[in-house]
């Protein structure tokens, strides 16, 4: 009985672990622009391997936090 258990939880942490690399890989393949949508500049390679999905520069990126933060106070 116990080991019936332990077998299930093992299937259960199994299928987490496996839906955690699935959600994982879509977020990796999120599709980052080569354009920024602010400014219209090319978006370095680098930042678009490192920020999957980006959508701006990394400057038009902090000016937008910022904004973001102004509005929250
Ligand atoms: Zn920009």
């Amino acid at each position: 009985m116990a080991a019936e258990i332990i077998d299930q939880a093992n299937e259960l942490v199994e299928q987490n672990i496996s839906q955690a690399i699935q959600r994982m890989r879509i977020d990796r393949n999120g599709i980052s622009a080569e354009q920024c949508s602010e400014c219209g500049e090319d978006i370095p390679a680098q930042r678009r391997a490192a920020v999957p999905g980006c959508q701006t520069c990394a400057e038009c990126q902090g000016i937008i936090e910022l904004k973001r933060r102004r509005r929250g106070m």
